[in-house]
């Protein structure tokens, strides 16, 4: 193996104890897949094999919310401080592991191991913020004619499946089972097929922590294992982050059930000439999420549309803040961004990269392989910088989910808002201005489910609803709004 941290090294020899060689968790056991299939999961800083892992099919799905189904009527029965309990406990154990498995992120996902860190912490803290809300689960008393009582619950769905991407995975993997858990549901967990170390891995928490069955984690092909998940006839709530053309499918197969979709994103960031051109560039720089996740993020400001009267100040400054940016070996400290996730993605990156230049974008930056020996061997783009970037080119349209910014210019507001909306997309909008009647009419106007003015895209709030418009997605997280979308509602009517 070309990874000779020794840290890394340790951590990987621990989990595959932990996990008694990488099982998955389904009530409340270690398990491998019945038909005994594997799959590889590789390292993108050096494209080699770390280790295998169960490639579960329809089979195990099904044992899988068979034991979410036998778990979920002790589980719903709790009071709802006493889940909420179990959850706290549960972040407390993800917090005391974050090192180790920010590390396995790092190993298995390219992102930088600090900031792999500190996702699994922020994993760790939707437990509390949901287990906080928990009391919110309240109905509702309708004045009906004639007297009586009329009266709504909120109860849960059952086995709720949640299927997660690669770009944030202990992060997803612990923080997205927590709503479902608070309101009572019990979950099948799905981690994206490049990055399921970290979810198996964290099935020891889940043993430690929850009664059997609550949690169960199984890793497979998203096309096999995740679509039996959705098309469960038990599964009657699930839970999709990913691509646009997976939540088509998704929903395809899904059927008639209670389903909740984040999407990608194209997202705009809207520079007026009256701001402060360095700090409008540090946003631009810090919300492409380069030093997370290579700009693999949903909330990427991939197109920022400038005002021509600072494009050149604002291009020269955004140039030399990235320069800072140091590309290295993710399980390195000192690094800042890491490799893309796979082969095919470096593949699918460079060819949107072309197709810029192609179109007649001016490459200022970047634009192929990451300088520097030791990453010869692995996913590494270096940071790509477009400029004269026109609306309807390849890379101001499609999500490419990389390194990549776009900066196109404009003059006329009205013509720019339009170019903005002009997207299948409604994720995230940022906008830059100081005057508060401009700040405040483009919120309103841009199509986004979030609107940051003056921030950027690496800031998110917990109980600030998230979620997207268009194609971007259906229902908001991180909020009441995402608890209250783990239960249905229940009428009940009492005659006097
Ligand atoms: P993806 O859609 O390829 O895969 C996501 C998950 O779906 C994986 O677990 C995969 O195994 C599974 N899957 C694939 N095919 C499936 C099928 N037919 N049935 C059921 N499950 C299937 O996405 P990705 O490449 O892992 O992630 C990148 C995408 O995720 C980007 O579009 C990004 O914008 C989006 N994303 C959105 C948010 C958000 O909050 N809106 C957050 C992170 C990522």
């Amino acid at each position: 193996m070309k990874l000779d941290d020794p840290f890394a090294l340790q951590v990987l020899m621990q989990a595959e104890e932990e996990t008694q060689g990488w099982k998955m968790m389904i009530g409340g056991e270690w398990v491998d897949s019945r038909s005994g299939n594997r799959m590889a999961s590789l390292n993108p800083a050096y494209d080699e094999e770390i280790c295998t892992v169960p490639a579960a099919n329809v089979e195990d799905v099904a044992l899988a919310v068979e034991a979410g189904k036998a778990a979920f009527p002790a589980w719903s029965l709790l009071h709802v401080e006493e889940r909420a309990r179990y959850c706290r406990q549960f972040a407390q154990l993800v917090r005391a592991r974050a090192r180790e498995l920010g590390m396995l992120d790092a190993i298995d996902s390219g992102n930088p191991w600090l900031p792999m860190i500190d996702d699994a912490k922020k994993g760790a803290s939707l437990h509390d913020f949901f287990a906080g809300l928990g009391m919110e689960l309240k109905g509702q008393t309708i004045p009906t004619p004639g007297g009586g009582l009329d009266y709504t619950r909120p109860q849960p769905f059952g086995v709720v499946g949640r299927i997660i991407p690669f770009n944030h995975p202990i992060s997803f993997a612990a923080g997205k089972i927590a709503p479902a858990l608070v309101a009572g549901n019990t979950v099948v967990l799905k981690p994206a097929d490049q990055t399921p170390l970290s979810a198996l891995w964290m099935g020891k928490l889940v043993q430690e922590c929850f009664p059997p069955g609550v949690v169960n984690i199984v890793s497979g092909e998203g096309p096999l294992c995740g679509a039996a998940l959705a098309s469960h006839k038990d599964v009657r709530r699930l839970a999709f982050t990913g691509s646009v053309e997976t939540g088509r499918a998704i929903t395809r197969a899904a059927g008639i059930t209670s389903l909740s979709l984040e999407l990608g994103g194209k997202n705009p960031l809207i520079i007026y000439p009256d701001v402060d051109i360095d700090k409008a560039a540090a946003a631009a720089v810090a919300g492409m999420n380069f030093s997370v996740s290579q700009g693999q993020s949903c909330g990427s400001n991939s197109r920022v549309f400038v005002h021509s009267k600072i494009r050149a100040a604002f291009t020269e400054a955004v140039l030399a803040r990235v320069a800072n940016i140091g590309i290295g070996l993710p399980q390195l400290e000192s690094t800042q961004m890491g490799p893309v996730i796979s082969r095919r993605h470096y593949d699918r990156v460079m060819a949107y990269i072309a197709s810029g230049t192609e179109e007649g974008a001016r490459l200022l930056h970047g634009g192929g392989h990451a300088p520097g020996g030791v990453l010869r061997d692995g996913y590494f783009i270096d940071i790509t910088i477009f400029d004269n970037v026109r609306h309807g080119m390849r890379i101001e349209r499609e999500e490419i989910f990389g390194p990549v910014m776009g900066i196109l210019s404009w003059d006329d507001e009205a013509a720019m808002l339009r170019e903005v909306n002009d997207s299948d997309y409604g994720l995230c909008a940022n906008i830059w201005t100081n005057d508060i009647a401009t700040a405040l009419r483009m919120a309103d106007a841009v199509e986004a489910g979030y609107v940051w003015i003056n921030g950027h895209g690496g800031k998110r709030f917990r109980g600030a609803p998230f979620g997207g418009f268009k194609d971007s997605g259906i229902g908001s997280e991180h909020s009441i709004e995402e608890l209250i979308g783990y239960t249905r509602t229940k009428n009940v009517n009492i005659a006097y």
